[in-house]
């Protein structure tokens, strides 16, 4: 295959060198292995219709042999799709390429009768991923299925590992059955709920509309919690780039990132978005009080959009950010001085005074040209060149941030030569489970359930661990959420004394 094709190809990332072509070959060839069908039973609920469609949409993007052995209407879903076959046709696809000896995968939504290598259940919080068929399944979602859904999202992770293993990627399959639950993270069913009022309204603030704050607010969606969102976003869907990575993106999403969410949550009576497409500073130096009262959702994965989220001292924060394969989320309550906040890990990285000057050091282009694609400026090939390092001719035209951390959401295979940079794969699965924990912990508050006090990781080399932790304040006392006079004024912002 042409150079040229290879790097137009949407999933990959490369930059063009001829020992990255024999390479990226090989990576296209594993991911045309698989060919996955998607099954589910005859009379298979709106919710199990609704997570099989969201796996196909994780793999078929990826995969080019994916199949969908289901038909008839779907309910109200955040694709704009009215029936599966319309669904179908709406998902950006991986080129197609055929495979000599392809190797067949089925994975099993919900009751259904048919044999399968994975078999996937959940309700409402208990996610169900098996290898073997299932003895019993949980009572059906009362709320949106969210556990059905990262369990088809972790099946979706298992066929992604197999191709990644095959291309020297270390990772850990599933072995046998794994049972996982959004409500603690632990390695079990949910434990029982006994909530019994009704949601409660949420209010939301998204800050930022990329991979995942699309993800999370399409999750959102599924669910029926009550709400009003802002969704502060200034960037334009790339619609030659993002729809392989962003899940919920279809081959007709276009324009800019906020207007597309706000169209999104607009069929779902519960929920009401308001876009603002404006930079993130603007919009917080517009308002007119301090503080949010809600729920500030921060996705823009970047140091200073961190630190201005810390500043804004919402009454609960949560943050969300992707490495390769391995998410993070965090969620902080800005009247518990206990916590650690999500810039709290971050201030020893940098001064946020500096962060223009660290970026420069990293970067090495000049600290005025770092401060113009800061604010919103477009990647030149002369800032390519300026960099020192192996060109990448794909970032041309894109944000700062995809160069200052360009493995977002994607797979780094390991490079076959020293004069290669390794091959980044898209990996959209990632971004939807991160979006479904985001929608869960929201899910969460508005019925009254324990929230995560902590912060949860999981590397999708791997499985989730069933475990989260807790992260320690910043103890030098610089971080913002630190500073006594900022405190009291957010405990009077929330009535909290
Ligand atoms: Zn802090």
């Amino acid at each position: 295959m042409p150079m040229s094709e290879l790097m137009t190809d949407p999933r990959l990332h490369i930059a063009g060198t001829a020992s990255e072509a024999i390479h990226a070959e090989r990576v296209l060839d594993a991911l045309a292995q698989p060919h996955v069908t998607i099954s589910g039973g005859q009379a298979s609920s709106d919710d199990e219709l609704l997570a099989a469609s969201a796996l196909y949409a994780l793999l078929c993007r990826i995969f080019p042999n994916t199949s969908l052995e289901l038909d008839g209407a779907l309910p109200p879903n955040p694709w704009g799709a009215d029936t599966i076959a319309d669904f179908v046709a709406k998902q950006p696809s991986a080129p197609a390429r055929p495979h000599e000896t392809p190797r067949e995968l089925v994975i099993a939504v919900g009751r259904c009768a048919g044999p399968a290598d994975l078999y996937t259940a959940g309700d409402d919080w208990t996610a169900i991923v098996s290898r073997s068929p299932l003895s019993a399944f949980p009572a059906p979602g009362k709320h949106g299925s969210l556990g059905l859904h990262a369990a088809t999202a972790l099946a979706g992770s298992e066929v992604v590992k197999q191709a990644l293993s095959d291309l020297d990627l270390q990772t850990v399959p599933l072995e046998a059955e794994l049972i996982w639950n959004l409500l603690d993270y632990r390695l079990q069913a949910a434990p029982a709920t006994t909530h019994t009022s009704p949601a409660m309204h949420q209010r939301l603030l998204f800050l930022g509309a990329g991979s995942l704050g699309s993800s999370a607010i399409a999750a959102l969606s599924l669910t029926d919690t009550p709400g009003s969102i802002e969704i502060v976003d200034h960037d334009e869907f790339d619609p030659s780039h993002n729809p392989f990575r962003y899940p919920a993106a279809t081959t007709v999403t276009d324009g800019s990132k906020v207007h597309w969410l706000a169209a999104m949550a607009g069929p779902f009576p519960a929920m009401g978005a308001h876009p603002h497409n404006q930079k993130l500073q603007d919009w917080l130096a517009e308002r007119d009080s301090p503080g949010f009262d809600g729920t500030a959702v921060v996705t823009v994965d970047r140091v200073d959009a961190r630190r201005d989220a810390a500043d804004l001292m919402a009454r609960h924060t949560i943050a969300a950010g992707v490495r390769g394969l391995a998410t993070e989320l965090h969620r902080s309550t800005a009247i518990d001085s206990s916590m650690a906040c999500s810039y709290c890990p971050h201030v020893d990285v940098a001064d946020p005074y500096d962060q223009v000057d660290v970026y420069a050091e990293v970067t090495n282009l000049p600290a005025a040209r770092v401060q113009e694609l800061l604010d919103g400026a477009r990647l030149t090939l002369a800032d390519l060149e300026a960099t020192g390092g192996p060109i990448d001719h794909r970032l041309v035209g894109r944000r700062f941030e995809d160069l200052v951390r360009a493995a977002y959401a994607e797979a780094t295979l390991p490079a076959t030569s020293d004069q290669s940079i390794p091959i980044r794969v898209s990996a959209p699965h990632v971004s939807w489970l991160t979006g479904l924990t985001i929608a869960a912990e929201i899910q969460k508050q508005s019925l009254g359930l324990p929230t995560l006090q902590r912060r949860l990781r999981i590397d999708l080399r791997g499985l989730p661990l069933g475990i989260t932790d807790r992260p320690e304040p910043d103890l030098t006392g610089r971080c913002l959420c630190r500073n006594p006079v900022r405190q009291a004024a957010a405990r009077s912002w929330y009535h909290a004394d």
